[in-house]
C-alpha cells in the first residue's frame, strides 16, 4: 500500500493552501480530488480577497492581465434600507476567478512536491488495530484504492466527506449542518443599461444581506443576495429589497446559485490522525459567509502544528491540540463575538430602525471599520450609546431592541471571553464546550 505523512481531501483553495505549506516542510502530501483537474473550483465564478491578505496569507496575487484577475476596487459601501444615507469604508478588494485561482494554488503545491490525484473521490477512512485513522479508502475511474497516511486533513467543503464518516466519539463532531447553519447564495450578473450607473465600489444593505458589488465586466455587476433556511426564502427576500432600493436598470446574464457555512466553526478541529480544515470545519467568516481567507488564517497556524506533529512522530488528537487553542483564541473569538452581535442586532432592529440608524449617524464609520477587522475608538461607541438613548426619548428606536441590542452586546462579549480561555489541553474541553453550547442558545441564529 502507497503511504503518505499527509493525505488531503479536497484541492479548493483551502487543500490546495495547505498542500504547498506541508509539500514545502518536506512532507510527502498526497491530495485526492472528486473532480476532474479542469472542473475544480467552478462552483461559481467570482469571489474576492481583501488586498491587505495577500501579503499575510503569503499567496499568490494576481494582477490585471493575469488569467485569475477579474478587478479591483477599493470603496465599500453599507447602506441604509432607502439608501439615502450609505456610509463608505475604504479597503482595497481584488475580484478573482475562482477556477484560475485554485489552479493557480495547486500549481504552487505541485510546484512544492505535492502530488493530486483527480477524479478520485474519498469514501471512507482506514483504521489500525487500535481503532486510528491510518489512510483512505478512495475511488478513481471504478476503481478502488487504499492509500496509508499518517494524517488526514479533510478540506472537502460542505460536503464535509471525512467529518461527517468520522465514527461517534472520535474527537470531531460529526454532524451535518441543518438550512439553519448555511447561507444560500444567489449571484445575480448582469450589464448596467445605463453608463451612468456603472460601479465604483460594492454597496451592502444589511437589512436584506443583500449587495451590488463590480464583476469582470466593467459594464456589469454582480447582485447577490445570502439568506438562511432556503434558495426560496433568499428570493423572498430579493423581491421584497427590489421593491424598496433603488437599483440600477440592467439586463440579467445569469445566475449562479450556492451554499456557505453561517454557523460556528466546529469546537475541535482535530482528533487523532485527523485535522479539518475550510468549510468542512465552518470556518467561514460570520459577517458575511466567506470563507476562503478565513480558512487559510487556521491553516497557517495548523500548518506548524502538524509539521511539528509529523517530525516528532505524534500525530495524536494531544500532539495536534495547539491547532484548536490558536485558532480559538484568535480569529475564532473575533468571529464569534461578530457572530454574537451581528444575530442580535439583525434580527431585533425592524425596517424604521435600520433605517433611523443610518439617518441619525448612529452607525458611524469607525463602527462599520469594525466589520473589516479595524479597532474601534471607545468615543465612537460612547457616541453610539448616547445615540440609541436620544433614540428611545424621540420614539425612534424600540426600548425591546435596545434591550435585544444589549443583550447581544453582552453575549459577545462572554462569548469572545470564553473563546480566550480555549483549554491548552484536552482536560476540561468537554465543559468547555457545554459552556459554548449554553451561550450560542442564548444568541440564537439568524432569522
Ligand atoms: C456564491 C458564493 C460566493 C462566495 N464568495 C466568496 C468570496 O467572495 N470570498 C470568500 O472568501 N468566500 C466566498 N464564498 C465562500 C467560499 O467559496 C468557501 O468558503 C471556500 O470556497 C471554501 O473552500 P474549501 O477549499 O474549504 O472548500 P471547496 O472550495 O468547496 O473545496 C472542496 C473540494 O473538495 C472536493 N471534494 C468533495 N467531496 C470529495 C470527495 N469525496 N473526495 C475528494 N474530494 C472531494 C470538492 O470537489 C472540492 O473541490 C462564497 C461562497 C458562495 C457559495
Amino acid at each position: 500500500m502507497q503511504s503518505y505523512d499527509l493525505i488531503i481531501l479536497g484541492a479548493g483553495t483551502s487543500g490546495a493552501y495547505l498542500a504547498k505549506r506541508m509539500a514545502r516542510r518536506g512532507h510527502k502530501v498526497l491530495v485526492l480530488e472528486r473532480l476532474p483537474r479542469d472542473k475544480v473550483g467552478t462552483k461559481y465564478d467570482i469571489f474576492h480577497i481583501e488586498r491587505r491578505e495577500f501579503d499575510r496569507l503569503e499567496i499568490p496575487r494576481p494582477t490585471e492581465g493575469d488569467p485569475a484577475w477579474a478587478f479591483e476596487f477599493e470603496k465599500n459601501y453599507n447602506a441604509d434600507p432607502l439608501t439615502k444615507f450609505p456610509k463608505c469604508q475604504l479597503n482595497p478588494i481584488v475580484g478573482l476567478h475562482m477556477h484560475e485561482y485554485t489552479l493557480l494554488l495547486i500549481e504552487e503545491a505541485e510546484a512544492a512536491g505535492a502530488v493530486f490525484k483527480f477524479g478520485c473521490a474519498f469514501e471512507d477512512f482506514l483504521f489500525d488495530d487500535k481503532g486510528k485513522i491510518c489512510g483512505v479508502k478512495a475511488k478513481q475511474r471504478g476503481r478502488e484504492l487504499t492509500l496509508g497516511a499518517r494524517i488526514v486533513a479533510d478540506c472537502s467543503g460542505m460536503a464535509a466527506v471525512g467529518r461527517l464518516k468520522l465514527p461517534d466519539g472520535y474527537g470531531v463532531e460529526n454532524t451535518p449542518l441543518t438550512d439553519e447553519d448555511m447561507f444560500y447564495v444567489i449571484l445575480r450578473y448582469v450589464t448596467l443599461k445605463d453608463p451612468k450607473d456603472y460601479l465604483e465600489g460594492s454597496t451592502f444593505w444589511a437589512y436584506y444581506k443583500t449587495w451590488i458589488a463590480p464583476c469582470a465586466d466593467p459594464h456589469g455587476a454582480i447582485i447577490g443576495i445570502g439568506a438562511c433556511h432556503s434558495f426560496e426564502y433568499a428570493e423572498q427576500i430579493y423581491a421584497e429589497m427590489e421593491q424598496v432600493v433603488p437599483l440600477p436598470d440592467y439586463d440579467l446574464v445569469r445566475v449562479e446559485r450556492g451554499r456557505t457555512p453561517y454557523t460556528r466553526n466546529v469546537h475541535s478541529m482535530v482528533a487523532d490522525n485527523f485535522f479539518v480544515s475550510g468549510d468542512a470545519g465552518n470556518l467561514t467568516k460570520s459577517v458575511n459567509g466567506e470563507g476562503v481567507t478565513s480558512a487559510m488564517v487556521q491553516l497557517k497556524m495548523a500548518t506548524e502544528v502538524l509539521d511539528r506533529a509529523l517530525k516528532l512522530g505524534d500525530t495524536s488528537r494531544k500532539a495536534l491540540w495547539d491547532v484548536n487553542r490558536y485558532y480559538n483564541t484568535t480569529q475564532g473569538a473575533e468571529f464569534a463575538m461578530l457572530r454574537a452581535l451581528l444575530v442580535g442586532v439583525v434580527n431585533a432592529a425592524g425596517f424604521d430602525e435600520f433605517q433611523y440608524v443610518f439617518e441619525s449617524g448612529i452607525i458611524s464609520d469607525e463602527l462599520l471599520g469594525a466589520l473589516s477587522g479595524m479597532p474601534v475608538p471607545p468615543e465612537a461607541i460612547l457616541g453610539a450609546a448616547k445615540g440609541f438613548v436620544a433614540g428611545i426619548a424621540k420614539k425612534k428606536l424600540r426600548p425591546a431592541t435596545i434591550k435585544a441590542a444589549a443583550l447581544a452586546f453582552k453575549n459577545a462579549v462572554e462569548i469572545s471571553n470564553h473563546y480566550k480561555r480555549f483549554p491548552a489541553t484536552e482536560d476540561g474541553f468537554d465543559a468547555w464546550c457545554k459552556k459554548a453550547d449554553e451561550i450560542y442558545e442564548r444568541i440564537g441564529k439568524i432569522k
